[in-house]
């Protein structure tokens, strides 16, 4: 199992199970997890895997128009 907000897998017997009002049922590693994930969004979080998947999105990006620029050049 992951952690819903950091990515990280969550030994079994470990963790935080989380209810929220909408039926959705979110699995926390810590409790540093569960009370971000009340104020941040993973994606803002540095230390978050998808915080990760993003910068390397945006690396990958980057990347890309550079090499189309040198393209037309
Ligand atoms: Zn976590």
């Amino acid at each position: 199992m992951k952690c819903s907000y950091c990515g990280k897998e969550i030994k079994s017997g470990h963790g935080i199970i989380f209810a929220k009002d909408t039926k959705q049922v979110l699995y926390f590693c810590s409790k540093k997890c569960r009370i971000n994930s009340q104020y941040r969004k993973p994606q803002k979080t540095k230390w978050t895997e998808k915080a990760r998947e993003m910068r390397e999105e945006r690396k990958r990006l980057i990347k890309k128009v550079d090499t189309d620029n040198m393209k037309k050049e």
